[in-house]
């Protein structure tokens, strides 16, 4: 495709009409550096769409007249930079472009209220408000389908979703983590403004938030007070540095497991913002649903695609059920099973092709607990309390440390009520048991009457749903997915969507 710059606000139109594709867009104020190039390429690698990238330095987001008039202009290497990473486009409008002084198509808009009320909106008035109208004007030009904005700018960030989602702009933000410079300050247009010394503060300071995102990890806590000092004891300069919840702005809880460190500070004429994520424990997606809607096949792509520990609870709950049959061991006698589960062990093992063995006690089971017999039992002996608490304690042991996708029945209502992104997944009926007759893993179901499998899984959706310890049920922050329909790489690429909108990229495991 032959690369093109866009001047005029009319020439959009046309070109729009000839790509016949899709649109990235890659809104930015120029003077590119590494940064912009990951957004860039980016978007490049994401899909096969047409990459358009912007260069418009916005006055109405300057709240400070020799800000903007400072501004780096370095538009040549800017073109370079955008067609070698992979920009097919170019928009370069004239402020005349955006704001006609005719005001034709401008609506000046006004931030959300409540996020922009928090950190950089404090001082910078009206800042936000500049930056929802421009991103608005060139979203309502362009019509992407993707806009990629980097996570360096948090707060804006967090703005720009609310704005697209208030306004019901039917385009998704995919956003970059923060990219760092070789001594851990946030890459920035403005460091070009920075003198030696002042690079050296911004380095103490940025280096201060790094090390506090490790030590939070061990001690789980954060002392804010301390770090002021020590940014004090060097003349740093603060406007703010605030320990919040990362989506809300609001004050930290300590229940948040994830937070968010983040800080304003002067260097002579530059104001710079730097920010880290501290978290307890690494994320974990929760995924429930009755049998046969899809969970595994799923939930073992996620755990693939995001480099995730995948944990199959269920196949827990039937390798245990095959070894208290193949033992013959009265599982009804409660007070017997809690010695007996002392001595058990479930492990999972991985092979390849992200395929896992379970093994119990040293037997691989992988393949008998999905025999007939295994499925008509499982569900009698998971409503069992004494094998619940044992499972439930031997599942949150492995999640201790996060960084897993677990699928079950009560991940999201009992082993894991703190998950970060909870789906409720399922299917009719009809569909669950054509699922599992086609199913490879479960060899007695290819066998069986269609019908007859409907009622099997009737009978195991009603055990499972009416039992009283942790019943399959949808818990009340889960998002319920109805798959009916949809092919199973639709439904992984929604559950990764709503990953991305609830796990900063930046902490997301590389
Ligand atoms: O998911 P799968 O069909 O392998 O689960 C087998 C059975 O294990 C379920 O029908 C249910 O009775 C039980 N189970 C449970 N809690 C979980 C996972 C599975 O009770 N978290």
């Amino acid at each position: 495709m032959k690369k093109v710059i866009i001047r005029k606000t009319e020439e959009i139109e046309n070109w729009k009409r000839n790509i016949n594709s899709d649109i990235n867009f890659i809104p930015t104020m120029g003077n590119l550096h590494n940064g912009h190039k990951k957004l860039i390429s980016t978007a490049k690698n994401d899909n096969s769409n047409v990459n358009l990238v912007s260069i418009f330095i916005n006055p109405l987001q300057f709240d400070n007249k020799s800000d903007l008039n400072n501004y780096p202009k370095t538009i040549d290497n800017d073109i370079k930079i955008s067609f070698s990473n992979g920009a097919d486009a170019i928009f370069i409008p004239s402020i005349e472009d955006i704001y006609p002084s005719n005001h034709k198509n401008i609506t000046l808009l006004k931030a959300s209220a409540e996020l922009s009320s928090a950190l950089c909106g404090l001082n910078r008035i009206g800042h936000f408000d500049g930056v929802c109208t421009v991103v608005n004007r060139l979203l309502s030009l362009i019509k992407p389908k993707n806009l990629y904005l980097g996570e360096k700018d948090w707060q804006q960030l967090l703005i720009l979703k609310n704005l697209v989602l208030t306004k019901k702009l039917n385009i998704a933000i995919k956003s970059v983590p923060t990219q760092r410079d070789f001594d851990g300050i946030p890459l920035s247009s403005r460091n070009i403004h920075l003198s030696k010394k002042e690079r050296e503060l911004i380095r103490f300071f940025s280096n201060e938030l790094l090390e506090a995102k490790k030590n939070f990890q061990q001690e789980k806590k954060i002392n804010l007070r301390e770090i002021i000092r020590k940014l004090s004891a060097e003349k740093i300069s603060i406007e703010y540095l605030e320990h919040l919840h990362p989506y809300t702005l609001k004050k930290s809880e300590v229940d948040d497991n994830i937070s968010i460190l983040a800080g304003a500070i002067r260097c002579g004429e530059t104001r710079l913002i730097d920010h880290v994520f501290l978290m307890k424990r690494s994320p974990i997606i929760a995924i429930d649903g009755p049998a046969g809607s899809g969970k595994s096949t799923v939930t073992k792509l996620i755990a693939k695609k995001l480099k995730l520990l995948y944990l199959d609870t269920g196949a827990m709950y039937r390798a245990l059920s095959w070894f208290l049959i193949k033992e013959n061991i009265d599982y009804k006698k409660e007070k017997n099973l809690r010695t007996i589960l002392n001595n058990v062990s479930i492990v999972f093992k991985s092979k390849a092709n992200s395929h896992q063995d379970v093994f119990i006690n040293s037997h691989c089971v992988t393949e008998e607990i999905r025999s007939q017999e295994i499925s008509s039992i499982v569900s009698t002996i998971s409503s069992i309390k004494e094998i619940r608490k044992f499972l439930v304690a031997e599942q949150r042991k492995i999640g201790e440390s996060g960084g897993l996708v677990a699928e079950g029945r009560d991940i999201g209502t009992t082993v894991f009520p703190d998950a970060e992104l909870k789906i409720f997944l399922t299917a009719s009926i009809d569909e669950r048991a054509k699922r599992r007759k086609s199913d490879k893993k479960s060899k007695d179901s290819k066998e069986m009457d269609l019908n007859k499998l409907k009622e099997l899984i009737k009978k195991r959706d009603f055990e499972d749903s009416n039992r009283e310890i942790s019943p399959l049920k949808k818990a009340n922050d889960a998002i319920e997915i109805i798959t009916d329909g949809y092919s199973i790489d639709e439904v992984v690429d929604n559950i990764i969507d709503l990953y991305n909108d609830k796990i900063p990229k930046d902490i997301q495991i590389q």
